[in-house]
């Protein structure tokens, strides 16, 4: 059996201030779920704030970008170590608005993968698929080549440190939800290409998160879906109090 995992990414919301501020609201409401992994990413200046709110709760700390050289002359970045020495336990790759905004590839996916996993982080890859591509029947072949280059070499032991955001380009932000079928659909389709490149037991043990609009009103009907594992939640993430609904889903 998955263990869903509820993970909110903050983008580029949230000083060191708001983050003790969400934290002192959210840990009395989750004292006591059980039932899913949660994990929170702030921008890089509020995770060591973050971590401290969260030592000794149930929440996991996630970055949402890393780089994959180890250290060196690359002005405004952070490696896999410095994350992890602040106690991040997660970092997010390949976000959809870092492949459009900042140039991201399948390719610099896959070394900022293998440098995160390599470092003891688990990772949150992102893939998805652009709304021309939907509307012009081409969603699957997208997301199977960015699962192929971006995450078709790695060891068995990585693997179970991956964990896969299906995204939808057109879903994110924009109050346009997938349903929950043709989310299912693409969540199958990925644990299938996990099994052809790897083998169906570590396809079966995927964990395969949704995100694009999700809210405490459709989260539910998301996660009935037998292949949906969890959810990778932008805005609703960043009021407790919808984040908390969010995480007691039923
Ligand atoms: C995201 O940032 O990954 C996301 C899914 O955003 P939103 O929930 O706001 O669509």
């Amino acid at each position: 059996m998955r263990r869903s995992i509820i993970a909110g990414n903050w983008k580029m919301f949230k000083t060191c201030a708001e983050t003790r501020a969400f934290f002192d609201a959210l840990i009395p409401e989750i004292q006591n779920v059980e039932h899913c992994d949660i994990v929170v990413a702030p921008p890089f200046t509020a995770l060591s704030t973050a971590v401290d709110e969260t030592e000794g709760t149930r929440v996991a700390v996630s970055a949402q970008n890393v780089h994959s050289e180890k250290e060196g002359a690359f002005t405004g970045e952070v490696s896999v170590r410095m994350l992890t020495e602040v106690g991040c336990t997660y970092t997010i790759i390949g976000h959809s608005e870092r492949r459009q905004y900042f140039g991201e590839t399948d390719e610099s996916v896959e070394k900022k993968t293998l440098a995160s996993v390599g470092g003891g982080l688990n990772a949150i890859v992102c893939v998805g698929e652009i709304l021309s591509e939907r509307d012009s029947g081409q969603a699957i072949e997208v997301v199977r080549r960015q699962v192929r280059i971006g995450l078709g070499r790695l060891t068995e032991s990585a693997l179970s440190h991956i964990i896969v955001a299906y995204e939808p380009v057109w879903a994110i932000g924009t109050g346009r939800t997938a349903t929950p079928e043709i989310a299912a659909e693409m969540h199958a389709e990925i644990r299938k290409i996990f099994a052809e490149i790897y083998n169906p037991a570590a396809a079966y043990a995927l964990r395969i998160l949704y995100g694009g609009s999700v809210k405490p009103d459709n989260i539910s009907a998301l996660m009935k879906k037998e292949d949906i594992d969890g959810a990778l939640v932008g805005g609703a993430s960043l009021d407790p109090a919808s984040f908390v609904r969010i995480i007691k889903y039923s």
